[in-house]
């Protein structure tokens, strides 16, 4: 089996590095990859743009390529998967059709709604409806929330904390365009209060197997402070997802989700990642990704057991016989831990050179901003790498995962050194 992997961050590396443990894979590509991508063993990374479909599938069709992984949500929402469905090549993927879940905010909750999911009460508003909207945020009657409908690379949400800057906020949305199009329709929702969690599950459209529930981090300061970033660190299992929190979360979200997709015809085949929040009332869907989070996904390949075989569960999905194969799990904690460039999410340097000692056993550094330049790895992103650990308790995690960190070396170094705070300070069961 040859599988070719969309995207160049620290998920692809990770996606990688997993399927290159399986006895079924012979090669794989990945486009456009990354420093790290490339020195996995059967890896290699291919220099084609996630959004030329054509030269993918070019590429693909070329060297014998039967499974296709998209990693972000882009090529997705773009069709990607019709491309490749055309000329019978597998893709673990959704269609345009379902990645509307994640390409329109109020897609999905118009979903949610027809589908009695549980979230937080809305009203969707187009561009040319702001007085409208601001009479909604005047007379709701509860604190909101603004979403930019639209894909806007995980910053389209404001948190106004009053009437006059949700007002403020509308307009800046609506009027002023500052998200673009992706601000062409708003979401104005209740804002809801807990503990968040992700929970990422695999699904073929009809079965779903859902991986322990994690938790990021999305600030890039300690204690959760600063702009938000792509994600600074991960960790699963989440002990606020506790058996009974993950039961309702199966029975009142994921498995509603995925039967109601298949009953309006648009079946979801590949990673549904659900974020949620665990509220007084139970769990409540915040959004739907259509694909691998990244950095969950580096805490998560970890924790899979090293018997399970992530591109037969994929090649399982993309044929719709999920219920074939067992995805196991390793009792204990993964977790990932960013390291980004001074600066980040800000501006920052590139072409640091990077150097990367000897990591302790079940301690892999993930490359997510790096590039090979004259045989040297150097920096070429914001999240420049992703140090993830496996341990039997997630204290023992964290040693290891920060171990690794420190046998990191670049300029500009920065990371956060309270990853999974919110599982160490959790009553003891
Ligand atoms: P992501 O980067 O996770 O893809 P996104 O831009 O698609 O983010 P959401 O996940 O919908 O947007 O929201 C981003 C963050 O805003 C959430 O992780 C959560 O912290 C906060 N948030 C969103 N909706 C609500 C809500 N209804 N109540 C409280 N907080 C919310």
């Amino acid at each position: 089996l040859n599988v070719l992997v969309i995207g160049s961050g620290g998920r692809e590396h990770a996606l990688a590095w997993k399927l290159s443990q399986s006895q079924l894979v012979r090669k794989i590509f990945v486009c456009p990859g990354n420093g790290g991508t490339s020195l996995e063993a059967k890896t290699e990374n291919v220099d084609i743009s996630p959004s030329d479909f054509p030269a993918l599938v070019n590429f693909a069709l070329k060297n014998e390529v039967s499974l296709v992984l998209p990693g972000p949500e882009q090529p997705l929402v773009d069709g990607v998967e019709t491309y490749f469905r055309k000329v019978g090549i597998l893709v673990f993927g959704p269609s345009a059709l379902a990645a509307r879940m994640e390409g329109s905010k109020a897609f999905s909750k118009a979903f949610m709604d027809r589908h009695n999911i549980p979230t937080a009460k809305f009203k969707v508003f187009q561009a040319h409806e702001v007085d409208h909207a601001i009479q909604y945020v005047r007379n709701c009657g509860f604190k909101v929330v603004l979403k930019a409908s639209g894909l806007a690379a995980g910053k389209g949400v404001l948190l106004p904390e009053t009437v006059e800057e949700a007002i403020a906020g509308l307009k800046e949305i609506m009027v002023d365009n500052v998200f673009g199009s992706a601000g062409s329709e708003v979401v104005v929702e209740e804002l809801l209060t807990g503990p968040e969690v992700s929970v990422l599950a695999f699904s073929d459209g009809y079965t779903i197997t859902p991986l322990p529930a994690a938790q990021d981090h999305k600030r890039i300061g300690e204690g959760d402070t600063g702009p938000n970033t792509g994600g600074m660190g991960a960790y699963a299992p989440a002990p606020v997802a506790t058996p009974e929190v993950m039961d309702r979360i199966v029975k009142e979200v994921l498995q509603p989700t995925i039967s109601g997709m298949r009953k309006e015809g648009f079946p979801f085949v590949g990673m549904l990642f659900t974020g949620l929040m665990v509220t007084a009332d139970g769990p409540k869907v915040l959004e739907y990704n259509v694909r691998f989070g990244d950095p969950e996904t580096e805490a998560l390949v970890l924790l899979l057991d090293p018997q399970t075989d992530l591109a037969a569960v994929l090649l399982a999905c993309a044929e719709r016989r999920l219920d074939s194969v067992e995805v196991k799990v390793r009792p204990g904690f993964g977790v990932s831990v960013v390291l980004a460039s001074q600066g980040y999410p800000g501006a920052y340097a590139k072409g640091k050179e990077i150097t990367v000692g000897q990591l302790p056993a079940d301690v892999v550094a993930f490359h997510a901003g790096t590039s090979t330049v004259d045989g040297k790895t150097v920096t070429s992103g914001g999240r420049v790498l992703c140090v993830s650990a496996y341990a039997p308790t997630i204290r023992e995690a964290l040693d290891a995962a920060y171990a690794g960190v420190s046998s990191i070396t670049f300029e500009g170094k920065i990371f956060r050194r309270d990853i999974a705070h919110r599982a160490l300070s959790a009553p003891a069961e």
